[in-house]
């Protein structure tokens, strides 16, 4: 994918953040869809499920595995959500591990939901890029933390420093 495509997905995140008023960690994605009127239905459902977003002539709703962690939620929202923003006149997609060319892009616009670059930025001057801490407060996992830190060119490996 291009790169001019990646920036163009996080901007679109960004602004939905800035719109629903988010300025500081976490960001609440149980939020963001509220104010996309999508509807969360948790449910019972294998462990390699995350959820699905479904639409239902016209009306979106994410059906989420009940049993996964609160980070794992989030993140699997945002993921959802991303395929409504950027795929919606789609029927509906998966998350599982099988991987494609479409949950690669949710997933950038998933990350840049979780993790908005402007308060991620604040956050890791103010916490030494601490990024278990980091994980902690954006409620996502440590990977997906240290990924963004990475692709921000702010950890430059797995491990952090403070820069004072
Ligand atoms: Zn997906």
């Amino acid at each position: 994918m291009a790169l001019t495509t990646y920036v163009q997905f996080r901007r679109q995140a960004e602004e939905l953040v800035r719109e629903v008023g988010f300025d500081q960690p976490p960001v609440n994605q149980y939020k963001l869809a509220e104010r996309l009127n999508i509807e969360i239905v948790e449910m019972t459902l294998p462990s390699w499920f995350f959820g699905v977003l479904i639409n239902l002539k016209g009306d979106f709703y994410i059906t989420l595995n009940k049993g996964m962690p609160e980070h794992r939620k989030n993140f699997t929202i945002a993921h959802e959500i991303a395929h409504h923003q950027l795929h919606g006149t789609e029927l509906a997609y998966m998350k599982n591990c099988k991987r494609d060319f479409f949950h690669r892009e949710a997933d950038v616009f998933a990350a840049e939901l979780c993790m908005p670059t402007f308060i991620l930025i604040k956050e890791a001057r103010k916490w030494c890029n601490d990024y278990k801490w980091l994980a902690k407060e954006f409620s996502v996992s440590e990977t997906a933390m240290v990924r963004k830190l990475q692709e921000l060119g702010i950890l430059r490996n797995s491990g952090y420093e403070c820069r004072s």
